[in-house]
């Protein structure tokens, strides 16, 4: 079934304690579209100025499932970028800087063709945007949105407008304690499900996610991961996973396509596999693993983990 992203194209500088990449690719609807691209189609809606490198966007086109129809190069505007810095332990960073550049402008067309779309994920970026993208969509069976600290602090309005009218909510441990004032995840989830949303995803880096639908709660722990050089991304590609795979089991079952939102046990398997997809992203910085990464690979780690989760 039709899933589009709307989100941030960016160029990223990122710093962790295994080195450091400057101006690459990345943005939260990069990262999603290259993992949902696994699973099936994608339709991207994006802006980005006319200085991303030609490099950059032959990474997105490397992906052949990504449909970029809807990604906008602006003349004369400037990409968004983004700079981090992880700390020793990688499960904390801080923004160095945020340079909003094409985001401040007006956002990106929605082309036509894409107005069928059923399954949306509102990747990180203005709230205002995000809500837009919304209401553009009047075919949608599942709309899932992300957020972050930038926009808690400094879009509220528009973000609790957004809350009201998406299905879903995936965002870090850090982000519900500071959109909810309270520091236990699961608290904090039940006062987001208040405002809006039938299930809320809080991720919580190495130490795995948790779901709190209205139908029930699930826990699941992240893949052991080996090798960490860049957690950038993890979230959208965790979300990229979790919403490819739930659009293509959509695909599969069309009877059940008059219902809105997701059952909990469909969405409890699609965690499991945005945790195995965001556990190959992490292994090398900007989308280089997700360009290398190979369908048998990801099989492979899928049946490992979901061995792993079997309780005798
Ligand atoms: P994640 O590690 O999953 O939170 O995603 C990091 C990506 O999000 C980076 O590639 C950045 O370009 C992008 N990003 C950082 N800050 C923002 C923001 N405030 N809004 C949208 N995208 C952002």
């Amino acid at each position: 079934m039709p899933l589009v992203v709307t989100g941030t194209i960016g160029i990223d500088t990122v710093y962790t304690p295994s080195g450091h990449a400057e101006s690459v690719l990345g943005g939260s609807c990069t990262y999603f579209a290259a993992a949902a691209s696994f699973h099936g189609p994608v339709r991207i809606v994006a802006a980005a100025g006319d200085d991303l490198p030609d490099e950059h966007l032959g990474t997105i086109r490397h992906f052949p499932t990504i449909d970029a129809s809807g990604l906008e190069i602006r003349k004369g505007s400037k990409t968004f970028r983004w700079g981090g810095k992880y700390h020793d332990n990688m499960d904390r960073r801080d923004t160095l800087y945020t340079e909003l550049g094409v985001l401040a402008e007006a956002p990106p067309k929605i082309p036509d063709r894409f107005r069928d779309s059923e399954f949306v994920f509102l990747a990180n970026t203005h709230p205002a945007v995000q809500l837009g993208m919304l209401e553009a969509f009047p075919h949608r069976r599942l709309a899932v949105a992300d957020t972050m600290d930038l926009w808690i602090n400094t879009a509220r309005a528009e973000l609790d407008k957004l809350l009201a009218r998406v299905d879903g909510l995936v965002l870090n441990y850090d982000e519900a304690e500071l959109l909810t004032g309270k520091r236990n995840p699961v608290a904090a989830a039940r006062h987001i499900l208040e405002m809006g949303p039938s299930f809320v995803v809080v991720k919580k880096g190495e130490h795995g996610s948790l779901l709190i639908h209205r139908e029930g709660l699930g826990a699941l722990p992240a893949y052991p991961a080996e090798q960490v050089v860049d957690p950038t991304g993890a979230g959208d590609s965790f979300a990229g996973g979790m919403m490819g795979f739930l659009a293509a089991a959509g695909a599969k079952h069309p009877g059940n396509g008059s219902r809105r939102g997701a059952s909990f046990e469909a969405l409890l398997r699609a965690l499991a596999h945005g945790t195995v997809m965001a556990s190959f992203n992490i292994e090398s910085f900007s989308l280089n693993r997700l360009r290398a990464l190979k369908r048998e690979e990801l099989d492979a780690r899928y049946a490992q983990f979901a061995g792993m989760l079997r309780i005798h």
